[in-house]
């Protein structure tokens, strides 16, 4: 099983240091975020460590995929949330933090500032075209 001593989050798998933990499988652990962006704001990660999501296996991600319906659905009941995001930051200019992979589970309710400042762009005629061509060469490079 991958692990990492130094991991913060390897620790919490092995229960070295504490959280509250809200969703336990064989494969998948979901906590509590001790700085939540709002309040009942989960983590969920695998119990491998994996630095990224682009390290990860699929079997791995998709354990973790297939139980964030359960959790987000528990979320929206437990914080009478009207929605949520799911967020997965990888590397720092991202604002990853831990190098665990992980998502974040964030209730969201109309009015709680936390809405998006990003801006959407446009492309000029034919880049969308020429990007799908680009992503499509590299899946089907590494699939
Ligand atoms: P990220 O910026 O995507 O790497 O997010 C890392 C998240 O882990 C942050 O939201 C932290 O609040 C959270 N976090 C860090 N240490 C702990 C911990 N010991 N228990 C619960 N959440 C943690
Ligand atoms: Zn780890």
């Amino acid at each position: 099983m991958p692990r990492d001593p130094s991991c913060v989050f390897c620790k919490i798998v092995a229960a070295e240091i504490p959280s509250s933990v809200v969703y336990e499988d064989q494969y998948v652990l979901s906590f509590i975020d001790i700085g939540p962006l709002a309040d009942g704001h989960l983590l969920v990660i695998p119990r491998d460590h994996y630095t990224n999501l682009t390290d990860a296996p699929p079997e791995v991600v998709g354990r973790v995929g297939s139980v964030l319906p359960i959790l987000s659905r528990a979320c929206l009941s437990v914080t009478r949330a009207e929605g949520f995001n799911v967020l997965c930051n990888q590397g720092r200019v991202a604002g990853q933090a831990v190098g665990h992979v992980h998502f974040h589970i964030i209730p969201r309710k109309e009015g709680d500032g936390l809405g998006y400042r990003w801006n959407a762009g446009k492309y000029p005629p034919g880049r969308d075209a020429e990007l799908a061509a680009a992503y499509q060469k590299a899946i089907l490079g590494r699939p």
